[in-house]
């Protein structure tokens, strides 16, 4: 027992991270929900379409597709969510929280997956329109970690010690990066490996937890919204981009998060706050025309009711 070690890659609702807290009390929790609202809706099982790549993962403004494995078949299945921000009450997604397969509900999400996905309605089976309304939607939380490890003998690995939002398209890459470098610290420090990993890992899992933030939030204000996109807009031009980092043709020279996030936000400090001088006053204007505009039909209302 003196020589054994654990290793904790027991998933985001890690059992060992709660026993770690207990006698580690450096180790803080910090967990903030997904604004995203997920439910599924799959497709016939081994039912294939021309029009769609398996071996893609198609992703339409959030909603994204996957092919799974169903008893040796492949089946589609299209992520759907609804985001939980202000503003976003009547939005075509508030379908994904109704629980009743209504005629209405089924018209209503046929349309809008239609609307994103038409290829997809195709290889739906007409069933799962009212199942998807019997079942449960997931919403999970990020994850962060102020410690990964007790004195060289409990470790925390992958969603355990860190998680992030599907979004992020970062958790199953960063869980094998962990690997990775504990294979690395236990060559490099064999005495010592869980506390030299967790030296080399927390900078990275710091950098990519700031990213992750930024993408869990979403304003409700117009003028806010419209930076944020010219500001995505704008980074994603280069080819030193963030996503090209991530997943275009920088991604195979793997460099590390904190290089990759440093990058990012010294261009976000530059180029969010150039979009918001552009954006705001844009934005303030439209609002007030729009005020203006409503205020002269009420008033016009007003006017006619006293003539009539
Ligand atoms: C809806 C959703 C969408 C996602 N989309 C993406 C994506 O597009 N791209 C991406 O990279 N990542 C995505 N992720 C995140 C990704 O799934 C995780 O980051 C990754 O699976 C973490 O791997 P892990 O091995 O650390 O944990 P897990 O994959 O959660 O594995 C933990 C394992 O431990 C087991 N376990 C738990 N408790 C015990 C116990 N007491 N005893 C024994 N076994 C136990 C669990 O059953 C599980 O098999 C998504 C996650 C969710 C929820």
């Amino acid at each position: 027992l003196y020589d054994a070690k654990v290793i904790g890659a027991d998933g985001v609702h890690s059992k060992v991270r709660a026993a770690l807290q207990k006698v580690l009390p450096s180790l803080q929790v910090s967990s903030s929900p997904w604004i995203n609202e997920y439910r599924v809706l799959f497709g016939e099982v081994g039912k294939m379409s021309d029009k769609l790549d398996p071996k893609l993962h198609y992703v339409m403004g959030g909603i994204y597709t996957s092919t799974i494995e169903n008893n040796g078949q492949q089946q589609w299945a299209l992520q759907t969510f609804h985001r939980h921000i202000p503003g976003n009450e009547n939005n075509p997604s508030t379908i994904v929280m109704a629980d009743t397969a209504s005629p209405e509900n089924i018209a209503a999400l046929k349309a809008w997956v239609g609307s994103y996905a038409p290829e997809f309605l195709a290889i739906v089976p007409e069933e799962e329109f009212t199942d998807y309304f019997s079942r449960r939607t997931y919403r999970g939380s990020m994850v962060e970690c102020t410690r990964l490890q007790y004195q060289d003998f409990v470790l925390l690995l992958g969603d355990a010690g860190h998680s992030l939002l599907p979004a992020s398209g970062e958790g199953i890459n960063c869980a094998l990066e962990d690997s990775e470098i504990l294979a690395q610290s236990i060559l490099a420090n064999p005495e010592a490996p869980f506390s030299t990993f967790e030296a080399s890992r927390m900078p990275d899992l710091k950098a990519l937890h700031q990213w992750a933030a930024h993408l869990n939030s979403a304003p409700s204000w117009a003028g806010e919204k419209a930076a944020r996109d010219m500001f995505t807009s704008m980074e994603s031009r280069s080819s030193e981009s963030l996503l090209n980092h991530l997943f275009g043709s920088k991604a195979s020279g793997r460099a590390p998060y904190r290089e990759i996030m440093t990058s990012w936000s010294t261009k976000k400090l530059f180029l969010l706050n150039f979009a918001r001088i552009i954006a705001y006053p844009k934005a303030i204007i439209t609002s007030a025309l729009l005020a203006f505009q409503s205020w002269l039909r009420g008033g016009s209302r007003g006017l006619k009711t006293i003539a009539a």
